[in-house]
């Protein structure tokens, strides 16, 4: 037999073993069959039987040895009374045993220790009976005394009747007895050598049978008795460690919603203490110790109360909400018996993550407003409401002005604190039935509901502008921005969130070209915009596809000599209706489009294959958008140079600070391989963005082009002069060139020239942007001139005439 599995087929559990709760055990209900051990608790419990209650076999015993005396006193028999001085040892060694049994704290706790005692009755109860059945042997043999005789016999024979009634849970100890009794009484019987004597024999042996299989019947009864009680005791016990550990509250209620079992885990949920007395509670009184309300039904018919559903016994769940703010859902399962299971969990923690994932779905991390997704939700509905209403709503698109700058030179903690502060603002001027929403970067967007007319609108606009106007202090910084807003009516009968939506964005691209501060409403025209941009993009695509783009090459000048040393390359659309079209059109929507990388591309080939056939080695220079150092730059021009056979240190690129703002060190190897190539690197429009003196030696740069805003005021301030002189001087301190571009009059270049800091002018003075066939005839007639005055002469004419 296996260690494992007992002779029953039960498993046994070893201490420690994991897999306990999974293993089922089955405690079989029927008798085990001959030669199999019995379970240990069963084998103990009959054991037990034998030890308890022993008056019966102190009345027995009594009996017996007045019995026998009375048989050795009437035959003066010596042998008699030995036997019964033998009776009253024996009696007394199981008296005393029984007496130790009884003491012992845990006599049958081992198969052992009760294997003991059983041995231990074993022999105390065999050899009383043998001791009884050699009395009666005795009697028949050593005496003629006839009283005696029958006396003896009918002694022994009562006591065979009462082993059964007392020994019955052990049927081996029963034969012993049953053996020790008649073996001797029948062969006294036989010794007589008398035929009815032997007759009375013959009539024993059905008698003793009778007593084996009465044992045995008995023995059975208690077996199931006692296994029946076994089982319901390890079922009880299993239930029990479930329903303790299980991580859900469980209550059983009867037909009347009265609890039956409960555990510990549900009064834990309902927070109410582990000794809450549950006797006679219905499921109703349960919740109302607890101040638990049912908050909402997930499934079921209506209404909010759980004692209907119980007694309905439809089955369901429902949500409760506990006085100390946690809830949790308990779930109805009708019984067949008229009662219904309610099981509980708590989902507290759960309800917290949902609305935490919620918020988050729905709600701006930085300044805790709706974002894009819900805020569209939201107005869904209160335009549709308005509409309803018969008034009007009004969004608003709000776009910060400088707003990047801040951020690109604060940095993002001061840009999300501004951001803050914007919508704290904007909160202080709504309604309580606005609402407020930010849709990423500096756009917030704001619904007016309930708006009677336009003016309505435009004094919320106005106040918005004016809030966003007043300087923010921020980490006790001082920072000014202010706002562009478009604004939107909903039109009365019709509702069309996207519609709205695009004329707030339309009205706001009006207020931001317009020259930002400002707010604009949404007019028809507007519209019309749109589609004539929108033509546009489909035209810039045809003419992307069928390559209907030309360059122009505007000179640079160098000061000293008025030669031109290099030519710019700027980018024309030749419209078929439009006629041409400026980059400063189609450049940004080539940008958005994604066509400006292969445009790029396009554009450096042939500025550098024109290049090729310049004379004097005049240099081009090409112009880089900011997307195209999204891509492979360098092999670009790479490529370029070698398919045109151009000396590297021919070409000049053209960046502007946009290139400078993306991820610093990327863009710094780009440049320096650029560099490395031999090839010139530009920053142009100085002066119009950030000017941040720090992109001078962060980057390297070998060119500075100064926007023409600083020839703006010439002639007419001092502080021009100053500022242009300064700056040139200092740019030309690092080691880089200075340009300065937009010479338009005679007056700048004079003024120009009378500075030292200068090294080339380009402007429409000294020559305008001209086709490629054209600026060959610029570059060699411009240097017929031999001195300096005739060349600058030359420049200008030849400027004019084109
Ligand atoms: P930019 O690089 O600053 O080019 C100078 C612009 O100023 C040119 O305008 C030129 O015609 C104009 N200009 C030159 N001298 C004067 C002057 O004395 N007075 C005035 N008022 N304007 C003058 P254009 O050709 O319209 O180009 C505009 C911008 O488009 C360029 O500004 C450049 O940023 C961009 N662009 C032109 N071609 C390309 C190109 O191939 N690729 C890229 N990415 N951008 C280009
Ligand atoms: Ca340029
Ligand atoms: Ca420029």
């Amino acid at each position: 037999m296996s260690d494992d599995a007992d002779a029953c087929g039960r498993e046994r559990h070893h201490a420690g073993d994991d897999s306990f709760a999974r293993r089922t055990i089955v405690v079989r209900n029927e008798l085990p069959k001959a030669g199999l051990k019995l379970p240990r608790e069963v084998y103990g419990l009959l054991v037990d039987t034998l030890f308890r209650d022993s008056r019966s076999l102190v009345i027995g015993t009594a009996t017996t040895i007045v019995a026998v005396a009375v048989t050795a006193a009437k035959t003066q028999s010596l042998a008699l009374a030995a036997c019964c001085v033998a009776i009253l040892v024996v009696i007394s060694a199981r008296l005393v045993l029984i007496k130790r049994y009884l003491a012992d704290p845990a006599p049958v706790a081992t198969e052992a220790s009760a294997a003991r005692w059983e041995l231990g009755y074993s022999i105390g109860a065999g050899l009383h009976c043998l001791v009884l059945g050699i009395w009666c042997l005795l009697c028949l043999t050593t005496t003629t005394d006839g009283f005696a005789q029958l006396l003896s016999a009918v002694v022994t024979i009562g006591c065979a009747a009462a082993i059964p009634g007392r020994n019955f849970g052990r049927v081996g100890i029963a034969s012993i007895q049953i053996g020790g009794l008649f073996l001797p009484l029948c062969l006294g019987w036989i010794l007589q050598a008398n035929w009815y004597y032997a007759f009375l024999t013959l009539v024993t042996l059905p008698f003793v049978a009778a007593l084996r299989i009465m044992c045995q019947r008995l023995q059975a009864t208690l077996l199931d008795a006692l296994t029946a009680n076994n089982k319901i005791g390890v079922l009880a016990e299993r239930f029990d460690a479930a329903l303790n550990n299980m991580p859900h509250g469980l209550c059983m209620v009867d037909r009347e919603t009265r609890v039956q079992v409960c555990n510990p885990r549900l009064t834990e949920i309902l927070g109410l203490p582990r000794t809450t007395d549950l006797q006679n509670l219905t499921f109703s009184d349960l919740l109302a110790k607890a101040g638990a309300t049912v908050s909402l039904r997930t499934s079921g018919p209506d209404p909010l109360t759980i004692e209907p559903m119980l007694h309905a016994r439809e089955g369901g769940s429902i949500v409760i909400e506990i006085a100390d703010g946690r809830s949790a859902t308990l779930t109805l399962q009708p019984m067949s018996n008229g009662g219904t299971v309610i099981v509980a969990e708590d989902i507290t923690l759960r309800r917290e993550t949902e609305d935490k994932i919620l918020r988050l779905a729905r709600y701006d991390t930085v300044t805790d407003i709706s974002n894009r997704a819900f805020f569209v939700e939201e107005m869904t509905g209160r335009v549709a409401a308005a509409d309803q209403a018969g008034t009007h709503c009004a969004l608003h698109f709000i776009d910060l002005d400088r707003f990047k700058s801040v951020n690109d030179t604060l940095g993002h903690a001061y840009g999300d604190l501004l951001l803050r502060e914007v919508s704290d603002r904007l909160k202080g001027l709504l309604g309580s039935d606005d609402l407020l929403g930010r849709f990423g970067g500096d756009e917030f967007v704001v619904l007016q509901s309930s708006v009677a007319d336009e003016q309505q609108a435009s004094a919320l606009s106005s106040a918005m502008i004016e809030a966003l106007t007043q300087p923010f202090l921020l980490l006790g910084k001082r920072i000014k921005i202010g706002a562009s807003i478009g604004v939107a009516l909903t039109p009365i009968g019709r509702i069309d969130v996207d519609l709205l939506m695009q004329r707030a964005d339309l009205a706001l691209y009006r207020a931001k070209t317009a020259g930002r501060g400002r707010w604009f409403f949404f007019d028809a025209g507007m519209d019309q915009e749109v589609l004539r941009r929108r033509t546009l993009e489909l035209d810039l695509t045809t003419a992307f596809q069928t390559d209907a783009f030309e360059l122009f090459y505007q000179p640079l000048v160098t000061l000293e000599t008025m030669r031109i040393g290099t030519c710019e390359a700027l980018l024309r659309w030749r419209h078929p209706e439009r006629g041409l079209i400026s980059p400063t059109v189609f450049i940004p929507m080539a940008e958005e489009m994604g066509l400006i990388t292969e445009l790029g591309a396009r554009v450096l080939h042939l500025a550098c294959v024109a290049c090729r056939t310049w004379p004097n080695e005049t240099r081009v220079a090409v112009n880089l958008s900011a997307v195209q150092f999204q891509s492979d730059i360098v092999e670009t021009i790479q490529d370029a140079l070698w398919s045109a056979g151009l000396p590297a240190n021919r070409l000049e690129v053209e960046i502007t600070e946009t290139v400078l703002l993306q991820n610093t060190s990327s863009i710094r190897t780009a440049l320096q391989r650029i560099q490395d190539l031999g090839v010139t690197v530009v920053l142009d429009d100085f002066g119009t963005g950030h000017s941040s003196l720090s992109y001078l030696h962060n980057f390297p740069l070998q060119k500075i082009k100064l926007d023409r805003s600083f020839l703006e005021d010439v002639g007419k301030s001092e502080r021009s002069l100053i500022i242009l002189d300064g700056v040139g001087a200092l740019i030309q301190r690092l080691g880089l060139a200075v340009v300065i571009e937009g010479i338009e009059t005679d007056d700048q270049l004079a003024f120009v020239r009378g500075m030292k800091h200068i090294d080339e002018v380009q402007g429409f003075l000294l020559g305008r942007p001209v086709p490629r066939d054209e600026i060959i005839s610029v570059l060699e007639r411009s240097a017929l001139g031999s001195r300096q005055s005739d060349r600058l002469d030359l420049l200008k004419a030849i400027a004019c005439a084109s």
